[in-house]
């Protein structure tokens, strides 16, 4: 019966053609299914009615039973307002409207009971509440409307008289001319093994919730439905991938990574690293096409372990690539591993897209004939140019910097897709790795090498610049060198570039003795290579810059991070800032300087900061005191937003759970071919063309 949910909306009373569209354009909604998924983004409960005196301007909302006693128009050009005074029986206040003056006073009256809904404002010394809703008092009404369900509008649609009550309007019709078809669209083992509420019940608590234990009810329903099967794609498309994509085997260790392990390895593996390569290694090796994601905090060792995975490929007989998101980092990455393999016959090449023509023709030709061993670079590697003879495994490196697109190119780079290593140090929480990366394997490096010294992070306020320059002095004196960085957010870019100018001149001026240098993302990549250079050389002691060191830099002998403008960054990014000294075995520090007003979750947010070292327990705060949408790595595969009620942050158990259903459903039935899994495949396939195509997402 479930097809008369597919009925378009248009036929639904009191929606007609016109609003339709509207509904069609600004959200998404066609059919009424689609109408009756469209949830509340919250609830208010209306069944409390206050006082008067009881409202204060912190409250996020009031509801008060009274009448008006009179109206009056206020103020002059843009200040004209119209205000009335309410009254509850025992004390006044004021409801203020800016527009609409005619209609609202035709619409009231005094001396009339009204229910007046809205949120308590400061005005000078007085509260009063602007643009309210009001009602008729009625009693029943007030029962009634319990908890009310608010749904996400646009101004056009407000415009158009489609706001969130006229929403809920839509649902109800639509509901009680439809409720009869709603079918269940979870198996029944699933429904009773996890206590569920029936599908039809949970659409109904949402939008007409009885009471919180009903609405709780749907609610953790409809969030493990909406879980479970984007679970079941991801797993469904790793199994694919597994049991359908051959994979190159990389049968044995191989010469070069021997000579490596036993002449040119400078210190010992930890423990993680051993265990790492030992796992990827048989990962390579048993004919599937390996997608992994290594995730380790910053300064564990990742580097190395991808360097030695390459040396795998290479003794095996393919060739291998590494890829970086800046120059920077791309560069230093030539020179380290070139480095590590002195005197070994593997021939590695940088490729970045200030590769001079003639250079880069050479090396094209000799990566088409073999020649090249591992060619490491930037965006550059993934252009079509560039092929490969027999591309074995790519490494990525930093890769919440990449795109989704741009990585699926670099798979593209053979007719059988090498393997995959993605690595990052920004630790993706559990909940994100197992939706946004969901189809990858995920090893960690849950380890640090040896004589690392955590890093006392202290958190200062601007005005105490005399201090913090102290600190600077102390360190440059006894032979340290010094980060100093500045935000640099795009939007405004001219504006973060000025704070940088200036931070310059102030500090080149404090620190007159010392050589003072600049880094930031409008130079030249080669000006940035002279100015690294001569920072790691210690020709400067200092430098200025924006995020571009955040990632991957490495100089030994600085000591100090000083981040301006902290509150500023996300914790991830900060800790990413922090883990670019504490490098050498020199005792580190880093300094987050902010204005002493902050608001309560940024003071949090340096507070954790300052508590924790710990990347992952970092990341996990992150995600909570932000909310998906902001975690690095989420914005371009675009899933943690487009989830309708479930959130990653807080539903982490739900989509454990979810995520245990869906391998249950997939171990008895792998290919969904079952009687029982014909449901499963038209809910799946309802997703697809959908917004939720997480066919190939990393
Ligand atoms: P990240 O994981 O942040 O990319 P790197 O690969 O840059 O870390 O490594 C950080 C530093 O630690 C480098 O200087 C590297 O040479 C060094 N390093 C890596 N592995 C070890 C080890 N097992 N013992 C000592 N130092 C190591
Ligand atoms: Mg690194």
């Amino acid at each position: 019966m479930a097809h008369y949910l597919s009925t378009d909306i248009k036929f639904v009373a009191g929606i007609g053609p016109r609003k339709a569209e509207i509904l069609n354009k600004h959200l998404n909604i066609f059919t009424v299914d689609d109408l009756l998924h469209y949830f509340p983004y919250k609830h208010i409960d209306r069944s409390r009615i206050y006082y008067v005196h009881e409202a204060r301007a912190d409250m996020p909302y009031i509801q008060l039973r009274g009448q008006i006693t009179a109206f009056e128009l206020l103020g002059e050009g843009r200040k004209r307002r119209l205000v009335a005074h309410f009254t509850d029986g025992r004390s006044f206040i004021d409801l203020v409207w800016f527009q609409g003056h005619r209609f609202i006073t035709e619409k009231y009256r005094t001396g009339v009971p009204y229910l007046v809904f809205g949120k308590p404002t400061a005005f000078g010394q007085r509260l009063n509440i602007p643009h309210p809703d009001i009602d008729p008092y009625k009693e029943e009404a007030v029962q009634q409307m319990g908890l009310m369900p608010y749904y996400n509008t646009t101004e056009t649609m407000k415009n158009n008289y489609i706001n969130s009550k006229a929403i809920q309007k839509f649902i109800e019709t639509a509901f009680g001319a439809f409720s009869q078809y709603i079918d269940e669209t979870l198996p029944p083992h699933i429904v009773q093994k996890g206590h569920l509420m029936e599908k039809r019940e949970a659409l109904r608590n949402i939008h007409f919730p009885q009471n919180t234990h009903d609405l709780q009810r749907a609610q953790y329903r409809l969030k493990f439905e909406e879980l479970f099967y984007i679970q079941l794609n991801i797993l469904r498309y790793t199994r694919h991938r597994q049991t359908r994509i051959r994979g190159f085997v990389f049968s044995k260790v191989g010469d070069s990574f021997h000579h490596f392990y036993e002449h040119n390895l400078p210190f010992p593996l930890t423990n993680a690293q051993k265990r790492i390569i030992r796992e990827i290694r048989q990962d390579m090796a048993n004919g599937t096409q390996m997608n992994r994601l290594l995730q380790g905090d910053v300064g564990s060792g990742k580097t190395l372990v991808a360097l030695m995975l390459m040396l795998i490929a290479q003794g095996n007989g393919f060739q291998a690539s590494l890829m970086a998101p800046t120059e920077i980092l791309a560069t230093q990455h030539f020179h380290t591993i070139t480095e590590f393999l002195s005197g070994m016959n593997v021939r590695v090449e940088l490729l970045t897209g200030s590769t001079p023509k003639k250079k880069r023709d050479a090396l094209l030709t000799d990566l088409l004939v073999g020649n090249i061993h591992l060619l490491i670079g930037t965006h550059a590697l993934i252009e079509d140019a560039v092929k490969f003879q027999n591309l074995g495994l790519v490494v990525i490196d930093e890769q919440h910097r990449f795109g989704v697109v741009q990585r699926s190119k670099l798979w593209q780079k053979n007719d059988r897709p090498p393997h995959v290593l993605v690595m990052t140090a920004t630790p993706i929480p559990r909940t994100l790795a197992m939706t946004v990366y969901g189809d990858l394997d995920v090893s960690v490096i849950d380890e640090l090498p040896p004589g690392r010294k955590p890093i006392p992070t202290i958190h200062q306020y601007d005005q105490k610049r005399a201090e913090l320059y102290a600190s600077i002095r102390k360190q440059l004196e006894i032979g340290r060198q010094v980060y100093i960085v500045y935000p640099l957010i795009e939007e405004s870019e001219k504006l973060d570039l000025k704070n940088l100018e200036s931070g310059f001149e102030a500090i080149s001026e404090v620190f007159s003795e010392y050589k003072v240098c600049k880094l930031h993302g409008r130079m030249k990549p080669k000006e940035k290579d002279e100015v690294m250079a001569q920072f790691a050389r210690n020709e400067a002691q200092i430098m200025v810059a924006t995020t571009v060191i955040e990632v991957g830099v490495n100089v030994p002998n600085a000591s100090v991070m000083v981040i301006e403008s902290a509150q500023r960054f996300g914790l991830s990014q900060l800790h990413q800032l922090r883990g670019r000294v504490g490098r050498g075995a020199e005792q580190s520090f880093c300094i987050l300087v902010t204005p002493y007003e902050l608001a309560a979750h940024t003071r949090k947010r340096m507070e954790i900061m300052v508590e924790s070292t710990d990347g992952f327990a970092i990341a996990e705060a992150d995600l909570k005191l932000r909310g998906p949408g902001d975690i690095e790595g989420t914005q371009q595969s675009g899933v943690a937003f487009n989830l309708r009620i479930a959130d990653l942050a807080r539903d982490g158990e739900i989509l454990t759970f979810a995520r245990r259903m869906a391998e249950e459903v997939l171990a008895t039935d792998p290919e969904l071919s079952s009687a029982e899994s014909l449901m499963l495949v038209r809910q799946l396939k309802k997703l697809k063309g959908n917004r939720y195509d997480w066919g190939m997402i990393s």
